[in-house]
């Protein structure tokens, strides 16, 4: 038989390390994934809250065109005029002053690490190396962002812990503070947690982690690559604590590029001090390609009624999926997450219902804690949110049964 897209296996030539679904896609249009036969699906995973604008978005296509047919790559040794357009426009519009451009969120992550290590080194105090992370966070798959995170099964087999990793429970402030000492050089978070399973820190813990830092002089390190841009109904997460939890440094990504690998570290003056000439740099990172589709797409990110859309999408959202919990008791144990970043933590297998919403054309995401992930695209409009709750609830059915029977099986 000849090779398909749709094989089981995938390709004996791309290194195994997904399990993949067997489906694959030809084209893109809103809040909708074509097949090459034309099969429509509903997205509400949005390539993991990277394509934010939906799919083939007009302005986003339009500055890679334009970009595409003047200059794609010089290099960091020149100025590049749209990556000063870029870094003043997510100063302008969050804490920082200044922006660092990678290509992915986990170098996002490692130019964080490396600027808080070189703020303690640049105030005479090298010993502040330890970067303190909490259980269930995600920062991404490079050796440094797996200690960093502390994931058993993501750093098993990957050799001996990384020195200036220290692990904190998710929620225990007690605990937190315990942590904090004098090789302390920063506490990393994600304000709501992705992979994890849409676990959200509280605004009023986020102050008093914020509180703690200002204390100990450790610096604070947000991880918004998930949940920035826009996903819970702000144009950040950390904006919901109103000022009193902003960070010293933030990584953002995913949404940051719509589809085109984009990340940014963003950092105040201040924390960012250590960080001259020859301490960090990137071939790729801030190209003039990656830096135009980043300005069309931050500059649609902010809008205003972007952001009251997605409230109010969200809040649509999570009222049925409230619903479907009451309905289906045996399946959706939870609702979690803030904005357009939902966990549903189910009581059936999650990869099991990812399967189930498959074969109702809707996809989703998984997540840890046993959770499905809803990360649509910003732009999902409330008929569209209406039809991935029908497809849920098709979903909810076929989990319910399958449950069932498995449950007259063991019996008999
Ligand atoms: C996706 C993600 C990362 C890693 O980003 P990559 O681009 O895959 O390197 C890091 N942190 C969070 C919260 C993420 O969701």
């Amino acid at each position: 038989m000849a090779e398909t897209t749709s094989a089981p296996v995938p390709s004996d030539h791309i290194m195994g390390v997904y399990a993949r679904a067997p489906l694959a896609f030809e084209r893109g249009e809103g809040s909708r994934l074509f097949t090459a036969d034309g099969e429509a699906y509903l997205d509400c995973m949005a390539g993991i809250a990277v394509t934010a604008l939906g799919h083939n978005h007009p302005k986003l296509v339009q500055a890679v065109k334009d970009q595409a047919e003047k200059l794609w790559h010089t290099s960091n040794i020149f100025r590049i005029p749209h990556q000063e357009k870029l870094a003043k426009l997510l100063t302008d519009n969050t804490f920082a002053d200044v922006a660092f451009f990678t290509n992915s969120g986990a170098e996002a992550i490692e130019c964080a690490i490396k600027t808080a290590r070189k703020y303690h080194w640049a105030n005479g105090q090298p010993e502040r190396i330890d970067i303190i992370g909490f259980d269930g966070s995600f920062h991404g798959r490079t050796i440094a962002t797996i200690f960093a995170a502390g994931n058993p099964s993501y750093v098993e087999g990957f050799g001996p812990a990384l020195p200036g990793f220290v692990q904190a429970k998710f929620g225990d402030l007690e605990g937190l503070r315990a942590l904090v000492g004098p090789t302390t050089a920063a506490i990393l978070l994600e304000p709501v947690q992705g992979e994890g399973g849409a676990r959200s820190w509280t605004e009023a813990q986020l102050k008093e982690i914020r509180q703690l830092c200002d204390e100990t002089g450790t610096l604070l390190i947000y991880d918004e690559i998930q949940c920035g841009l826009g996903r819970t109904g702000r144009l950040f997460a950390y904006e919901w604590a109103d000022g009193a939890a902003d960070p010293d440094i933030m990584a953002v990504a995913k949404a940051l590029g719509g589809g085109f690998p984009v990340g940014a570290c963003l950092a105040t003056a201040e924390a960012a001090k250590g960080m001259g000439p020859g301490s960090h740099g990137s071939t790729y990172g801030g190209n003039p390609l990656a830096m135009a589709v980043g300005v069309a797409s931050v500059e649609e990110l902010i809008k205003p009624e972007l952001l009251a859309h997605v409230r109010e999408v969200a809040g649509y959202l999570n009222q049925q999926l409230s619903g479907l919990k009451d309905r289906y008791p045996d399946v959706v144990l939870d609702i979690r997450g803030k904005g357009l970043l939902i966990g549903v933590k189910l009581a059936t297998p999650n990869r099991e219902f990812m399967q189930h919403a498959r074969d109702n054309h809707l996809l989703i995401a998984g997540g840890g804690d046993n959770c499905v992930r809803l990360l649509p695209p910003l732009t999902l409009s409330l008929d569209e949110a209406r039809e991935a709750i029908g497809l849920l609830e098709k979903s909810c059915e076929a989990a319910q049964a399958k449950a069932a029977k498995e449950k007259a099986g063991a019996a008999a």
